[in-house]
């Protein structure tokens, strides 16, 4: 990266920038528990790929990766299960539609989710994790996603998962469609019980970057002279996972994002955003209040901002 000390400048100055973002965002409360965020809170890190950490903000807050976790799940169901389990599931194509709609899954000819980035592709993909309960395949996933996220473990928001398992009828009926349409293997509590502890799972931004800039090295561990050299996820997998974050990583959102920043972006309604500039960095950030399609309001400013004073545009 350039200057570590003008990279951190920059670093702050979008952080501060991002505040007002913040305040006219709204923090997402359909998840009962998540509505306990501070909206103001704002926080973000860039790993390079070498390994070095710069964060501002409220980097180290935790939070709960909700559908940040579909671009990790993709790469580990794809490793662990083959590119055609997941695509004879699930498609490769943007929806328009917002991250939780059952619309297309009837009404249009494809019979199954448009892509592995919305709900209805995840559901399928968390049936698809090895382990046979929704918990196993949970702690496998959490598992692989520390790996990415250079942590020795991760732990389970049990107040979050509750609070969504309560409540989450729409995803409910999803899954269930999803399993007349024969697309969910095993059992279909099993499947929504994974989803709802994948998307639980405790995170920051600085490790979410981390994670970030292993994407950026298509799959090494991020280290000194461009990666460690050991490989956390097939070249294949880093690929597929970042081009479809790139066309529907941020749902209904995602072309704009694309437009105005030109990198691989996921977000969740937990408030965290990871984003990948190949072979520079990975960024993570984080702010709990939402834009109406419900991606971080602060995020999205400050990875934007990032992309466009760093020139990490891919395209
Ligand atoms: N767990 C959330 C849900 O299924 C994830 C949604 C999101 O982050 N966009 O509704």
């Amino acid at each position: 990266m350039s200057s570590g000390r003008a990279t951190q400048e920059l670093l702050d100055r979008l952080v501060e920038g991002a505040r007002a973002a913040a305040r006219a965002g709204r923090v997402a409360d359909y998840i009962p528990a998540l509505a306990r965020a501070r909206p103001e809170a704002v926080g973000a890190a860039i790993t390079s790929v070498e390994g070095e950490l710069l964060e501002s903000g409220e980097a180290r807050a935790g939070f709960t990766l909700q559908s940040v976790s579909k671009a990790i799940a993709l790469p580990y169901v794809i490793d662990a299960r083959g590119e055609e389990a997941v695509f004879s599931r699930v498609g490769k194509e943007p929806t328009g539609d917002p991250f939780n709609s059952i619309i297309r899954l009837e009404a249009s000819s494809l019979k199954k989710p448009y892509n592995p980035m919305i709900n209805a592709g995840a559901i399928v993909l968390s049936s698809l994790m090895p382990g046979s309960t929704g918990e196993e395949r949970a702690a496998g996933f959490r598992g692989y996603a520390a790996a990415l996220l250079g942590l020795p473990s991760l732990a389970l928001d049990e107040e979050v998962y509750r609070s969504e398992a309560a409540t989450a009828n729409k995803n409910r009926s999803i899954a269930w469609f999803l399993k007349e349409l024969g697309l969910v293997e095993g059992e279909v509590d099993e499947a929504l019980d994974g989803y709802f502890r994948q998307c639980a799972t405790l995170v920051d931004a600085a490790s979410l970057s981390r994670c970030g800039a292993c994407l950026a090295l298509d799959g090494l561990e991020p280290g000194s002279a461009g990666g460690s050299g050991r490989r956390l996820m097939s070249e294949r997998a880093a690929r597929v996972t970042k081009a479809l974050m790139c066309s529907c990583g941020l749902y209904d959102g995602s072309g704009a994002f694309c437009v105005e920043a030109g990198i691989p972006a996921k977000s969740g309604v937990g408030g965290g955003i990871l984003a990948s500039a190949r072979g520079r960095a990975g960024i993570g950030s984080y702010g709990p209040a939402l834009d109406p399609r419900g991606n971080s309001a602060a995020g999205l400013s400050i990875v934007e901002g990032l992309s466009r004073e760093l020139g990490l545009f891919a395209l």
